[in-house]
């Protein structure tokens, strides 16, 4: 299970080459495929087997990815809610407590709402950008903070050293879903917190066409993990390893180019007067900017506005042409999406206004297509739900 990383390699050279398996008989440039289920056991040391996430294809994206959030292990899942449900219950036994964050991942928030009172776990749901929110959440049988950073939909930061080092002094355990930043962004270990989950579905994979998920942290906690995964059976197939592979190799220059595109779209939607608030981790104005200028090497793909009450949300997405109103995020080509009639349409309603997302908030995640050719998307649709209003 341990892996050694050569951590003077560079981002986009672990991407390419980190985990790469050799192939000595026809010299092909890619890793083979190996989707063997069964492999013989005399004279090796390891017993291979795809549910106990060691084929040589799971070995070697695992290899890639604890490189990338320069980790020592990492383990490789089915999809994102398989990584994190392994990894909170991996630690959380009953009559323990856990502090989630209070704008979190809809299927998160539904596993620890369905699931855990029947484990008889309990948890509180708190501002985790509000540090002392944190400290009064934290009881004696408190086991795992978790956390997210960037949030959904409104890009709110939490501060992971501050919080790192409060779970540090009580012995809690600290998870971190580091999918909206990506390990090219941010790395959570690096801050102290303990295990970084990813839903491999959004920036690792990237092209909007495989499902998988990822957990990476120091080798005696992903053992720990490992031990109840076989168990679950969440691994990864053979051919969607390779897949996720493949994308990881353009992972680092995929996101570079949405950080660029976001960050120029989140400055030009600032100056439009048809935009009330724009919401991005690298805006000077955005509230927690010297926080993301700590924490995060690059503010990310993902940004979000409120449109001005004369251009209805619903009227402008079905206007876009070029952009796709879409569920999911963090493909090559950029999507939008209203979180109130979709991520998050089952939160009670004085709720969602209180944390800012009116039926006006629009989430944008960024592509990589040209500046120019969704900025001219935008301003189309606006111009044409403008007209139409004005002649209503
Ligand atoms: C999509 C997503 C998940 C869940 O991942 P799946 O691959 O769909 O299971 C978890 N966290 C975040 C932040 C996500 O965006």
């Amino acid at each position: 299970m341990e892996y050694k990383t050569n951590s003077q390699r560079g981002l986009n050279t672990h991407c390419t080459h980190t985990g790469e398996i050799p192939d000595p008989v026809y010299r092909g440039s890619v890793s083979p495929i190996y989707p063997s289920t069964s492999y013989e056991y005399e004279d090796v040391d390891i017993k291979r087997y795809p549910r106990y996430f060691n084929t040589p294809n799971q070995e070697g994206v695992a290899r890639k990815i604890a490189a990338l959030e320069k980790a020592e292990d990492a383990l490789v899942f089915g999809s994102g809610m398989a990584a994190i449900s392994t990894a909170l219950l991996s630690f959380l036994r009953q009559g323990d407590h856990v502090i989630l964050p209070e704008s979190i991942y809809g299927g998160t928030f539904h596993l620890a709402t369905t699931q855990f009172p029947r484990q008889g776990i309990s948890f509180d749901f708190v501002r985790t950008s509000q540090i002392p929110e944190i400290q009064s959440a934290i009881r004696p049988n408190t086991r795992v903070i978790y956390l997210e950073s960037p949030s959904n939909p409104t890009l709110e930061l939490t501060d992971l050293s501050a919080v790192s080092r409060i779970a540090a002094e009580q012995g809690i355990l600290t998870m971190m879903d580091n999918t909206f930043a990506s390990p090219v962004n941010q790395n959570p270990l690096e801050w102290g917190i303990d295990l970084a989950i990813h839903s491999a579905t959004k920036y690792m994979g990237g092209h909007s066409d495989l499902c998988a998920g990822a957990i990476a942290g120091r080798s005696e906690l992903i053992e720990s993990i490992w031990n109840t995964a076989i168990c679950y059976g969440g691994n990864l197939s053979d051919y969607s390893v390779w897949m996720l592979e493949r994308s990881l190799k353009t992972l680092g220059i995929r996101v570079q180019r949405q950080n660029e595109n976001a960050g120029r779209l989140a400055s030009y939607l600032s100056t439009q007067d048809w935009v009330e608030r724009v919401y991005y981790p690298g805006l000077n104005s955005f509230p927690q900017f010297e926080l993301a200028r700590r924490q995060m090497r690059g503010f990310g793909g993902m940004l979000s506005f409120t449109l001005s009450e004369e251009l209805p949300a619903i009227a402008f997405l079905k206007a876009l042409k070029l952009v796709k109103p879409a569920m999911s995020l963090a493909g090559v080509e950029s999507t939008a999406l209203q979180p109130s009639q979709t991520s998050h349409s089952l939160m009670p309603v004085g709720k969602r206004l209180e944390l800012g997302i009116t039926d006006q908030l629009i989430r944008f995640s960024a592509g990589i297509e040209e500046l120019n050719d969704i900025v001219a998307d935008l301003e189309q649709a606006r111009n044409w739900v403008g007209e139409r209003q004005n002649s209503l």
